[in-house]
């Protein structure tokens, strides 16, 4: 979908756009008791700025606005004069105390470690969480006071986690996604978080219609985040949350390709460019540039380059490498460590390797200006990008954009950017060996390899730059949001529901055919745990016994079990999807001479099958094998699933039988034995002129389907099927079943 389409989507609407991020992109500058709002570089809001600029031309959006802390007192704002801003401001002036714990506790000294692989640097402190969750509260709170029907909510990054749920407590409609900006790690470490905490972090996150994230691997590692800590599962990265769904997928942030690489025609850049490469005449420039943090490896990377220096001392004397460190998180004790680790290690490489004329490192820890960071990025023979951990990378997306006459990127093969940069020289950062080989490899490369690797990177960053990723995250959220309402419009609301009580009523005869796992009662971990209650047997009990009622009972299971379990109940039995049939006083019948000797030839493969995943069990019924794998640890349950299918689907070859994937179980049985055979052959017994079919599983669909044109089929639970209407879960059918009881 294009821009033109999102435009024709939301002009119905207010549509007005809500960014909301921790920080405001922006600091207020004082002139002659006059505030103005001077829009701050870097991170989002240059991503942003281009956007809006675009936008603005565009009117898909009647208002943007910027919600995020303030840095700046109250005070200040009252005097500002908001016209010159692309954007209103709203900023929330948060007490200092909560900020510190939220910011510089839960978020950087335990999220931050965490989701960057550094365990060992988090830390757990319930009063830091606390504080998160309260500040979290006050940016709800904020939001609450400023959101409008008809608004779209993009909400940023892992200081917010919580403010999508709250903010969908209180505005069930309302249009929310969500953006992370850095990994979301393996489970294997997210599970390392205080269970409340993580609950609490999941079920915010699920507040959001849409979550975005930079990588395949984050959106994986989120599921099955979700899928281990609340127990919901995905279909094609959907999640059916409390009656509505959530998509998580991947949205690889691009940068404003077009802002760099014209800046070489910038005259700025072109002076910054020529006062450099007169600085290191005749030398090979290595650059790097990167904030002060312990996941951008710089340890790491002088320790490569040193092994470089060693390795090949041919290259004495004719490289540089220019380190830019931008300060970063001061107040945090592990920055300012790494900060001096830094410096002792380019003061040990320059005091072993420098000459009297040449200094193989030039360290610089400070800002530089957009100018001076193109004209670096133009002169560096070669970027230096080996982060131990980032979510994406920007800067060696920046640098490919810059280098138009000539370059080689090595990045880092743990940098989110990397899926997309494939040309570059990827490294292991954590490997001295392998960085000093990509080094050399890297200075000797020839031009025409740097131009060809360079002319593919750029021109998939130029496809895809920052304003395709916000068009694309956006239309992506409004698809979710119209797939939501085409659900919608299937439930079973109370006018629906009265007007079918109505017809109920008023019909002579009725004809009620009913599954029974997932539509009558829930999923237990064993299906001979999941029987009728006193309840439910005395309501079939009333239905059934009134005359003009035909009640059926249509279901995959063993027929003793369904004759133990409602033998006083007047009601049909279908058992093993229509196998064997009992009408009301009546005996079993055998709806088909079936053929078994199919069992014990595959049998074997479904032990084996048994054997190689804990928990999972084979059920035997007469005319049906089988395998279970809800208590399975869902993540191997799913693979072995699939492995399993693919077996079976070599081995029946013959058509004679058919395989059923169905909820956490696959089962197989003869073929042309189903729910909608059965079903059909029931209605055509008694001619009623009302017929309700409710079911929840895929056999349920061939009922759908067969009685498409006569019955009043209802699907239970999310997902999609040929049902004419849904409910959200298998309590709305107990309610309806009783209205019609009443
Ligand atoms: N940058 C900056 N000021 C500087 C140097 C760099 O704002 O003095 C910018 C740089 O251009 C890039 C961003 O900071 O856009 C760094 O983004 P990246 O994704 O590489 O790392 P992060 O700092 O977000 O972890």
């Amino acid at each position: 979908m294009n821009q033109e389409s999102l435009s024709k989507m939301t002009e119905s609407t207010t549509s007005r756009l809500i960014l909301v991020s921790n920080r405001l992109p922006l600091q207020l500058v004082e002139e002659d008791d006059k505030v103005t709002i001077k829009q701050s570089d870097g991170g989002l809001v240059t991503a942003l700025k281009s956007y809006f600029e675009e936008e603005s031309t565009k009117g898909t959006f009647q208002q943007k606005i910027w919600v995020g802390a303030a840095d700046f007192p109250e005070k200040r704002w009252l005097k500002l004069d908001q016209n010159n801003s692309d954007f209103k401001v709203e900023p929330l002036f948060m007490d200092k105390k909560i900020y510190n714990k939220y910011y510089n506790g839960f978020c950087n000294a335990t999220i931050w470690p965490l989701f960057h692989y550094v365990p060992s640097y988090v830390v757990y402190d319930q009063d830091f969480f606390e504080n998160y969750e309260l500040a979290n509260q006050l940016f709800a709170d904020h939001l609450l006071k400023i959101i409008k029907p008809g608004d779209t909510i993009w909400i940023h990054d892992y200081q917010l986690f919580l403010v999508p749920g709250l903010i969908r407590e209180k505005m069930p409609e309302a249009t929310i996604g969500f953006f992370l900006h850095i990994p979301f790690p393996s489970f294997e470490i997210f599970r390392l978080l205080h269970r409340p905490w993580k609950e609490k972090i999941i079920r915010g996150l699920l507040g959001a219609d849409l979550i975005g994230f930079h990588t395949h691997e984050y959106v994986q590692h989120f599921l099955k985040s979700v899928r281990m800590v609340m127990g919901y599962d995905h279909q094609y990265r959907v999640i059916a949350f409390e009656n509505r769904i959530v998509k998580a997928d991947l949205f690889p942030l691009g940068i404003d390709f077009k802002r760099f690489n014209s800046s070489t025609k910038r005259p700025a850049v072109l002076e910054a460019r020529n006062s450099i490469l007169k600085n290191f005449p005749k030398k090979k420039i290595i650059f790097s540039v990167d904030r002060l943090d312990y996941t951008k490896g710089v340890t790491h990377r002088l320790s490569g380059y040193e092994r470089f220096l060693t390795l090949h001392p041919e290259w004495l004397e004719k490289v540089v490498f220019i380190l830019v460190v931008v300060p970063s998180r001061q107040i945090i004790s592990k920055y300012n460590e790494r900060r001096k680790l830094i410096e002792e290690q380019v003061g040990s490489i320059n005091g072993k390797y420098s000459t009297l004329s040449w200094q193989p490192i030039i360290y610089r820890y400070s800002q530089i200006d957009f100018d001076e960071l193109c004209a670096l990025y133009q002169t560096a023979d070669v970027a230096l990008i080996t982060p131990l951990r980032d979510g994406m990378n920007l800067v060696a997306k920046e640098y490919v954009a810059c280098a138009v006459h000539q370059g080689v990127l090595i990045l880092s093969e743990l940098a989110g950017a990397a899926n997309e940069l494939g040309e570059a020289l990827q490294v292991n950062p954590m490997d001295a060996n392998e960085v000093a080989s990509a080094i050399h490899q890297a200075l000797t490369m020839p031009l025409a390899e740097q131009l060809y690797k360079l002319n593919s990177m750029q021109k998939r960053l130029s496809d895809y730059d920052v304003v395709s990723w916000v068009n694309d995250f956006l239309n992506q959220l409004l698809e979710v949001k119209n797939q939501q309402h085409s659900e919608e419009r299937k439930y079973v609301t109370s006018s629906i529901r009265k007007e079918i009580v109505r017809n109920f009523r008023q019909a002579k005869t009725r004809n009620l055919l009913l599954d029974y796992d997932g539509t009558l009662v829930p999923f237990a971990r064993y299906p001979r745990e999941a029987m009728p209650d006193k309840n439910l047997l005395k309501l079939l009990a009333t239905l059934g016994s009134d005359t003009r009622n035909n009640l059926t009972i249509i279901s995959g299971r063993d027929a003793s079990i369904l004759a133990e379990w409602f033998k006083d109940v007047p009601v049909n039995l279908v058992a093993e999807h229509g196998a064997v049939i009992k009408r009301v006083q009546q005996d079993w019948t055998l709806e088909r001479e079936i053929d078994q000797s199919w069992k014990p030839l595959l049998r074997p493969t479904l032990e084996m099958f048994t054997k190689r995943s804990p928990r999972s069990f084979i059920e035997e019924k007469n005319h049906t094998l089988a395998w279970h794998y809800r208590n399975v640890e869902p993540e191997l349950g799913f693979i072995r699933s699939r492995e399993l299918l693919d077996s079976l689907f070599h081995l029946i070859r013959n058509g004679q039988l058919q395989v059923i994937d169905g909820n956490k179980v696959i089962e197989i049985r003869a073929a042309g034995i189903d729910k909608g055979v059965a079903a059909k052959k029931l209605i055509d017994e008694t001619n009623s002129d009302f017929i309700l079919v409710v079911g929840d599983d895929k056999t349920d669909e061939d009922m759908f389907r067969s009685l498409a044109d006569r019955a009043l089929t209802i699907k239970v639970g999310p997902g999609h099927s040929s049902a004419k209407y849904s409910v959200s879960n298998q309590m709305e059918i107990i309610k309806l079943l009783h209205d019609f009881a009443e």
